[in-house]
């Protein structure tokens, strides 16, 4: 690799920073993260009236930081970056390397958070820096909100308490979020960028049984911990309706029509046709996609009974439920009843109860930037919309009427490169490459009316 240039070498240093700031719940401090940030931000030439760092008293640790550079349109509405500071646990006994130690090692960057998400927080806060040192005025008014919580359920969550507390700080006509992005062949070669467009809501529910119970020595048929296994069973069995959303449709179109197999073909039928069965069953086949096609439902943990020689007197599972856009929390709860078919079954919503996912608009203005930089940057790789199974903060941006977008440019590898696991990584040029992308898709959109 060439060596760097003094602004990569600049870039790497934020990076390293952040890395080795430990955020996690347990023992680290987003708040201190988001402190060295506004340091940076302040030698850059940010004041402090343009520089907000927050945190609640009862979560000392969990605070975030957001900083605006002033556009010079009057009507342009601003451009949010988005990025959570906190990681997921690491333990160094299970590490090969010390996790909280930026090490690069075989054309990869080896810490918890080089991919989630620390590489992207870095790129929002060097393209600001070098914006306010290099005298660009962009259009469009630039916010950053960096923020604690993500990876966690029940912990403070900051992207929430803005929205929440702070809608003006952060408002905005669309945020650029993580959640997309490329993906090598497994071998380096890049073969596809994403724009990630809309995601699921998560929401658990309970499904309990009681009964009388009694001696077990004289057992009946009617029994908590049965009656339960046969709603699970049921639910087990029931298939929630294929449903496909703009985004959705594009992506099966588009990656479909990228493959050159069965599920490629079928992929490609289904888009047009969401009655054509025979191509759902071969594409529900891969469980990705599967889930992108409905809401899904799954038991995640049982409890029940009592005592060895008792007959039980209660038995409950947790229902994990993604649900697909635009379905509601309490339509899902009347499909779970209707699907285990049994009122002695009690399905209760399990707190907290997120917001409505939202899909955002494939709108051309945010797709078109991105589409002609993939051009320039990746030629002959498409740019395919993606719809997250899993959860981001943009839910709660969504909410208020923020439609939130995943950037495409860096990339990862086939294996997930041990995001939320093991020796996590994001290669050096993803890294690299992946910053002068997203910086010149910043420009791109500060810069449109
Ligand atoms: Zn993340």
């Amino acid at each position: 690799m060439a060596p760097l240039r003094p602004d990569q070498e600049a870039y790497r240093a934020i990076y390293k920073e952040l890395v080795e700031t430990n955020t996690t719940l347990s023992a680290g401090s987003c708040t201190l993260a988001a402190e060295r940030m506004a340091a940076h931000l302040r030698a850059a030439g940010f004041a402090d009236k343009e520089l907000t760092l927050f945190a609640v008293p009862e979560h000392p640790k969990e605070g975030g930081l957001v900083a605006v550079l002033q556009g010079s349109s009057p009507t342009a509405k601003p451009l949010l970056l988005l990025g959570h500071l906190d990681v997921v646990e690491a333990k160094r006994e299970d590490w090969t390397r010390d996790p909280f130690v930026l090490v690069e090692e075989d054309g990869y960057f080896y810490a918890r958070g080089a991919a989630d998400m620390k590489a992207m927080d870095a790129v929002w806060v060097d393209a600001l820096m070098r914006f306010r040192q290099g005298g660009y005025h962009p259009k469009r008014t630039i916010k950053l909100a960096l923020t604690c919580g993500e990876e966690t359920t029940h912990a403070f969550n900051g992207a929430e308490w803005l929205a929440k507390n702070r809608p003006e700080l952060i408002s905005a006509e669309f945020a650029l979020n993580e959640g997309g992005g490329g993906r090598t062949d497994g071998h380096g070669k890049l073969v596809v960028e994403a724009i990630q467009v809309g995601e699921k809501a998560v929401q658990n529910y309970r499904l309990e049984t009681v009964n009388a119970g009694g001696h077990s020595s004289i057992p009946v048929r009617d029994n908590a911990i049965y009656q339960l296994a046969d709603a699970l069973a049921r639910l087990r069995d029931f298939e929630f309706p294929l449903r496909l959303s703009e985004t959705t449709r594009a992506f099966f179109a588009r990656a479909g029509a990228a493959r050159t197999d069965a599920l490629g073909r079928a992929m490609v039928a289904l888009a047009k046709n969401p009655d054509d069965a025979a191509a759902e069953a071969i594409v529900s086949k891969d469980r990705s996609y599967h889930s992108m096609l409905r809401t899904t439902c799954v038991a995640t943990l049982l409890e029940g009974g009592h005592a060895n020689n008792a007959l039980p007197q209660r038995a409950a599972a947790n229902v994990n439920c993604r649900i697909f856009p635009g379905e509601t929390v309490e339509g899902t709860r009347a499909a779970l009843e209707a699907a285990v078919g049994d009122p002695g079954v009690k399905v209760t919503l399990v707190p907290p109860v997120r917001p409505l996912a939202m899909p955002p608009p494939l709108d051309p203005r945010v797709i078109g930037p991105a589409e002609a930089l993939v051009a320039k940057y990746f030629p002959g790789v498409p740019l395919v919309p993606t719809m997250s199974t899993g959860a981001t903060d943009g839910i709660f941006l969504e909410a208020i009427g923020i439609p939130v977008y995943g950037a495409p440019g860096g990339w990862g590898d086939p294996d997930g490169n041990g995001v939320h696991g093991l020796n996590e990584r994001r290669s050096v040029r993803s890294v690299y490459v992946g910053r002068d992308f997203l910086t010149d898709l910043v420009r791109a959109y500060a810069d449109a009316d």
